[in-house]
């Protein structure tokens, strides 16, 4: 049995890591907190007041609640420069004349609120590494691959092993092996967790089978609009989200050659492709013979025919043009000019574990789900984890309790699990209903989004639900 010595172990120094980390080493100030990262560089550190710097490429949609997690850690996203703010979102489909747009005052909302913001991955750690350093009790080993983990103990190597001169119960070998004893072990090491497969955490996983292609793009302008821009085309949704000083972020989900396709593309080629398929606004739905009508209701008498054709086509398009119930008018997104950054492309699936803790090792973040990219959700999920982990285990230790309490991790698995299925269910489902092209659900599609698009209920829920509130 190891010797416990009020040691917390990290796995993982992602976003999610990070965050645990400052939040943990606050409230505990009497545990070691040790955050083991296999990355040997720390995050660059971006200036909140820096805009002239260039975006880099890994950017995030945060939620509002994912920004008041990450102000608790000490770093306040508000106050910064070097974000993009979206005060609304539209969301459009290729394949059928509807759209959804929605804003900040659909909640009520006053006008200097937004509904999200876009920071960067490098702008977010390197400001948590800087605020871990000024924590007395939180440390952090770069270059630390963790190759084994037990209920009870974390063996990692270092190239160099720059951990043996620590206080903590770390013993390192010639060939740089170490072990740290740890009361509670946290895996935050992402999509490929060793500490899930460490520990045969049950796990079901579904491949895409499509691919994100995302990259930093500018505009004609060196005004970047507020808003989030989505279109849905089968293979996937083509986001541009804004950044500042007319930057964007381009997250484009689509078939794995598409994407291949789109990486390949001379840079002029890429950006007439993207102007093309972004600049596109609604369109009339043609059904599969060729027709403007379902083909069921092709033989019916005229006045249904004009009927059905209304609704399908007409709403959306009446709902484009005017204000019509609660809609709001469409707005076509700005002209791109520049492609600032190289592509990446990054595989999508859907992962998830089914029970976030076992004995003393807990998963939070993309170790124990991933989603698709659409609704911008997995790293607010994660940022959300560490509240909840956070929350359960000061009730534990407020009420004498240990870090590692059985119920109090088994209350963080309950209650996340939970959440987490709601928001995996929904993004899959609009996973499918725009990836079919047939009759029916173009029909159904249409309809719905344009109905939703004029009722002030179901788009406040919709803001609600974009800005992380419940
Ligand atoms: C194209 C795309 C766009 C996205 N956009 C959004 C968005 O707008 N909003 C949003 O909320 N989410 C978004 N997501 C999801 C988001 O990227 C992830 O949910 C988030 O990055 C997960 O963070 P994490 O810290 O859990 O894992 P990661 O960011 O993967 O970090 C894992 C860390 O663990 C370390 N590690 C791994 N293995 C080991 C090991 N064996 N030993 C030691 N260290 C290890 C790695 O070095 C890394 O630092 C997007 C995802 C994709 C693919």
């Amino acid at each position: 049995m190891a010797n416990k010595m009020g040691q917390i172990s990290i796995v993982g120094g992602g976003v999610v890591g990070l965050t645990l980390l400052t939040r943990l080493a606050r409230l505990l100030p009497s545990h070691t907190i040790t955050l083991l990262d296999g990355s040997p560089k720390s995050a660059p550190l971006l200036s909140n007041s820096d805009t002239a710097t260039q975006p880099t490429i890994r950017t995030y949609a945060l939620n509002k609640a994912s920004v008041e997690t990450l102000s608790k850690c000490g770093l306040s996203i508000e106050e910064s420069l070097r974000k993009g703010e979206y005060k609304s979102m539209q969301v459009w489909d290729s394949k059928t004349p509807s759209y959804l747009k929605f804003d900040v005052s659909d909640v009520g909302a006053d006008t200097h609120s937004s509904l999200g913001v876009i920071v960067e991955d490098d702008y977010i750690c390197g400001n948590l590494e800087k605020i871990a350093s000024n924590l007395s009790n939180a440390k952090i080993v770069k270059g630390a691959q963790v190759k084994k983990v037990t209920s009870d103990s974390v063996s990692y190597s270092t190239p160099v092993d720059k951990t043996s001169s620590s206080s903590t119960s770390s013993s390192s070998t010639p060939n740089s092996l170490n072990s740290l004893d740890s009361d509670l072990i946290v895996g935050a090491d992402g999509f490929n967790s060793t500490v899930r497969t460490s520990l045969n955490f049950p796990l079901t996983k579904i491949s895409y089978g499509r691919t994100a292609l995302i990259s930093t793009v500018k505009a004609d302008s060196d005004e970047t609009v507020g808003t989030a821009w989505q279109r849905f085309f089968p293979g996937g949704p083509l986001a541009l989200l804004p950044l500042w000083g007319g930057y964007y972020s381009i997250v484009w989900s689509t078939t794995n050659d598409h994407a291949e396709a789109l990486a390949e593309a001379s840079p002029s080629d890429f950006l007439s492709t993207v102007n093309e398929c972004i600049g596109g606004g609604p369109t009339p739905i043609k059904f599969s013979d060729g027709s403007f009508l379902p083909p069921p209701l092709k033989s019916a008498k005229n006045l249904l025919d004009d009927l059905v054709g209304t609704m399908v086509n007409g709403i959306s398009l009446i709902n484009m043009n005017e204000k019509f119930g609660n809609s709001k008018r469409f707005e076509a997104p700005p002209m791109i000019t520049e492609l600032s950054s190289p592509r990446f492309r990054l595989p999508l699936n859907l992962q998830h574990v089914d029970t976030y803790h076992s004995s003393s090792v807990v998963l939070v973040g993309d170790a124990a789900h991933s989603v698709h990219p659409m609704a911008g959700q997995g790293l607010n999920l994660g940022i959300a984890d560490v509240e909840c982990l956070v929350k359960c285990i000061e009730s534990s230790v407020t009420t004498g309790g240990a870090v590692d309490d059985e119920y109090a991790l088994e209350r963080y698995s309950n209650e996340r699990r939970k959440e987490v299925l709601k928001m995996m269910g929904g993004i899959h489902a609009l996973h499918h209903v725009f990836k079919e092209e047939n009759d029916l659900v173009l029909t159904g599609r249409a309809l719905g989004m344009s109905l939703i698009n004029m009722s002030g209920t179901a788009k406040r829920s919709l803001a609600r639900a974009a800005m992380g509130e419940p």
